[in-house]
């Protein structure tokens, strides 16, 4: 994939730090976002000193359309154009509903679902110009099942599953929209876990182990990919058989 251009948002650690690695390693040069781990991002050039010409950085709050424009202009920039669009930055907190008040709420809203509308629409027209475009959001497995003390998380990613599926329509046949909706993989979150939660949550999984940002990254390599250029729309369970 030598020279097709990617932004992701959140790249310092977990899934996007592991999804920036592999498509860095198959030929893509990266745009990515990240809030404010400058260390995280320091070990992250030193791990990634070979591709540094292939790689740049935007640090912002993707809450903000300064930080949206600040990606988009860097990716035209640094490498002229825009090929693909990994949404992958959220945030998540178990919280009671009555402990989530209005500006919490909308923080999640627009962290994981109108960041992730204004960034496809500022892609839009260099997708538009290339008849090309690769759309990955990454929403959850909670979207689909809900879950409790997490209604302003599962909201926000389930509305992404609708953005996803009406764009895949409107946007077809040039620019492909999928989903993945990951499962319990290991980051930031998972890792707090006690012994006993970890236990009962590997239970649930049919596959017994929790996933690996790599599991995801993987399946992102594959929606940029040409191997499938037919899927679009598709919600793509990443979970190890969690959700069934
Ligand atoms: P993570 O390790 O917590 O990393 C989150 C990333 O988002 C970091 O790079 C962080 O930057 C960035 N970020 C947070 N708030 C931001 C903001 N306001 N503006 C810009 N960037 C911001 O996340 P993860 O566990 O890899 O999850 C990645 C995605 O997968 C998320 O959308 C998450 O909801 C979804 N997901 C994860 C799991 C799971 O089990 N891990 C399961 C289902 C879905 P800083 O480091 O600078 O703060």
């Amino acid at each position: 994939m030598k020279n097709k251009v990617v932004i992701i948002t959140g790249v310092s650690r977990g899934i996007g730090r592991a999804t920036t690695k592999l498509l860095l390693n198959n030929g893509y040069n990266i745009v990515g976002s990240y809030l404010e781990s400058d260390d995280l991002i320091e070990s992250l050039i030193d791990e990634l000193e070979y591709y540094k010409k292939n790689i740049s950085f935007v640090r912002g709050d993707l809450r903000h359309e300064s930080t949206i424009q600040q990606l988009i202009q860097t990716a035209v920039d640094n490498f002229g154009s825009i090929d693909c669009l990994v949404n992958n930055a959220g945030i998540f907190d178990r919280l009671y509903i009555e402990e989530i008040d209005y500006y919490n709420y909308l923080s999640y809203i627009e962290l994981m679902q109108i960041s992730p509308f204004l960034l496809i629409k500022a892609c839009l027209p260099y997708f538009r110009k290339n008849e090309y475009g690769k759309i990955v959001n990454i929403s959850s497995s909670l979207a689909l099942t809900g879950y409790k003390y997490s209604s302003h998380y599962v909201s926000a990613k389930a509305g992404l599953i609708g953005l996803s599926k009406s764009l895949a329509i409107e946007l077809a046949p040039h620019i492909n929209v999928n989903c993945i909706v990951p499962g319990f993989i290991e980051t930031t979150n998972i890792k707090k876990d006690s012994a006993e939660r970890r236990k009962e949550r590997i239970s649930k999984i049919p596959k017994q182990r929790i996933g690996y940002p790599e599991d995801v990254a993987n399946a992102v390599l594959f929606l940029l990919s040409p191997n499938s250029d037919y899927i679009t729309g598709s919600i793509i369970n990443v979970s190890g058989g969690l959700h069934i």
